[in-house]
């Protein structure tokens, strides 16, 4: 059977080139970064060199590169190691209802146990911010606005170089989780008025368990794991070199096609939207069509359930998904599309088409023509 894999945001597959990086490290070349003998200098030198790297695609210098165990990692140890820093003065986050589950769950666990104030800031039907709104949350005690780049559900693209200018003029610290932009999107520092970056490896064709936190310089976070002195005293436990190596190429490698690729997934969403919307009725696109990353469309099937058809095109070999990776298993509509204004019905009847960098017309084909059958049989029985 043929298999389709448009789930790209929820990962990727390893690029060969970043695997064939990875290699030795996990093999000859073993050593630990932190040992002074030959076999540590050759991992050293390996981590240095990945860390020039990722610092050079970021815009930004290579000290100010944490790597960590995940995107997740990177956004609780901004958001945590903020907070941190207040040194347990009571403090206030700002953030958004569209956030991945790192930032939400972390900005909850800090308020359940950390007295943080918390405000969700609202988002328009698109799911986007509104920075004025960003401008009025901001007071006296506000420690940092978390607002991700783009959406991992609907690939929504968020103002952040608005957002970041208030929160420059208003002294407070911006984080922003790039998880999902960098590799779709040019994403810079010395563009964007940030303070806090993460980024994470296998949703740009890189390793899992792999990301890194960009912090500028002079910005005061407490580390999140405490133990030996790695990665500049702000991380410790002993780096993940081939993970790392892999990520920094395929990284690489992503963010070199990101116009290219632009165009070609654009044009490839916009089929599938075409595609769907002219031989179903009653479907509805969720999120923005423009400012969003090209690779991501999100559709609701009104009448259906997500996971009925996310289970009825797995049965065709087409893998999508119904919104947050992380939210599988659960039944509960996603919060993203909630948060947008859709009624349960709608938000619990979407899915999710994430495209990469193999897919090809004849996929996106394949997908509009398996679907028409399998909402028309799930309405039925709805019916
Ligand atoms: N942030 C966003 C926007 C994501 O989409 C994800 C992964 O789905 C993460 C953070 C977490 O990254 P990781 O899977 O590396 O922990």
């Amino acid at each position: 059977m043929r298999r389709i894999y448009f789930d790209h945001n929820a990962t990727t597959p390893v690029h060969p080139e970043a695997l064939k990086a990875m290699l030795p490290f996990l093999g000859a070349t073993y050593g630990n970064p932190s040992s002074i003998h030959f076999l540590g200098r050759e991992a050293r030198a390996a981590l240095d060199d990945a860390r020039e790297r990722v610092a050079k695609l970021l815009g930004a210098k290579p000290g100010e590169i944490v790597f960590t165990g995940s995107g997740t990692e990177a956004d609780n140890h901004a958001i945590a190691g903020a907070v941190g820093a207040l040194k347990g003065e009571v403090g206030h986050i700002v953030t958004s209802p569209v956030e991945h589950h790192a930032v939400l769950h972390t900005c909850e666990h800090l308020r359940q146990h950390g007295g943080v104030d918390v405000t969700v800031l609202p988002v328009n039907g698109d799911g986007v911010v509104n920075p004025d709104d960003v401008r009025r949350a901001i007071r006296d005690d506000t420690a940092l606005v978390s607002v991700m780049w783009a959406n991992n559900e609907t690939g929504a693209l968020q103002p952040v170089r608005e957002i970041g200018a208030i929160c420059r003029e208003r002294g407070v610290l911006f984080h922003t989780d790039a998880v999902q932009a960098f590799g779709k999107v040019p994403v810079s520092v010395s563009d964007v008025p940030v303070d806090l970056l993460s980024i994470s490896g296998h949703k740009v064709y890189g390793p899992k368990g792999v990301g890194a936190l960009w912090i500028r310089p002079r910005v005061k976070i407490e580390s999140l794991l405490h133990g030996g002195s790695h990665e500049n005293d702000r991380r410790a436990g002993t780096e993940n070199v081939a993970g790392i190596v892999g990520f920094v190429r395929a990284a690489e490698i992503t963010t070199s096609r990101v116009e290219t690729e632009d165009v070609r997934l654009r044009a490839l969403t916009e089929r599938l939207w075409q595609g769907l919307s002219t031989r179903i009725e009653r479907v509805r696109r969720n999120g923005p069509a423009d400012r969003r990353v090209a690779n991501t469309l999100n559709v609701s099937f009104a009448g259906c359930k997500s996971d009925a058809l996310l289970m009825s095109l797995d049965l065709e070999g087409i893998a999508v998904s119904s919104g947050s990776a992380c939210a599988v298993g659960s039944l509960k509509p996603s919060g993203v599309l909630l948060a947008m204004g859709l009624g349960e019905e709608l938000a619990n009847a979407a899915v999710r088409f994430s495209l990469g960098a193999a897919t090809t017309e004849a996929d996106v084909d394949a997908v509009v023509e398996a679907m028409p059958a399998i909402v028309a049989r799930l309405r039925s029985f709805a019916a």
